[in-house]
């Protein structure tokens, strides 16, 4: 079966510097619902668009196709005193852009009574390397269709 709209692929993927150096890659498959649903990158459902399963690509994407521009306004400190208690250092943390949207911040490192907080994509900012593997293809159903995601095995729960 080739990819298509609405069909669910599997990957097998790994994710490496410009250079070559790996930065991850997949223990368990991912999976994903095709066609502009935005649940992986437009530059990766652009090539395996009319793909079969077996297909293999490596793609080199620059930040901007990949998890975009690092944006230094989403780097910031907070005291600790406003700190959740159980969030740690490598942790998230739901705040607000400058804008009041609410946003994911990464919990950087904690320094004396100062805590250091970064909303950029661990990735932003970075030329990045995917090697891709179609592992499989099916139709997606209607209810997945109408949910814009995967349900199932390495899907969505509810
Ligand atoms: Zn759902």
């Amino acid at each position: 079966m080739k990819i298509e709209k609405d069909t669910v692929v599997t990957l097998q993927y790994k994710v490496a510097e410009a250079s070559g150096k790996l930065i991850e890659a997949s223990k368990d498959p991912m999976v994903y619902l095709h066609g502009g649903y935005e649940n992986t990158l437009p530059k990766i459902e652009a090539a395996l668009d009319g793909q079969e399963a077996g297909f293999q690509v490596t793609l080199q994407l620059q930040p901007e196709d990949a998890f975009g521009q690092r944006d230094e306004a989403l780097v910031r400190t907070i005291p600790k005193s406003e700190f959740p208690p159980g969030v740690k250092v490598g942790g998230q943390l739901e705040g607000r852009t400058d804008a009041g949207d609410p946003h994911v911040f990464h919990v950087m490192k904690i320094k004396g009574a100062t805590v250091h907080l970064d909303g950029n994509h661990p990735l932003a900012g970075r030329e990045l390397r995917f090697t891709l593997k179609v592992t499989g293809v099916r139709a997606a159903s209607a209810e997945e269709i109408a949910h814009k995601h995967v349900h199932g095995e390495h899907g969505h729960h509810h």
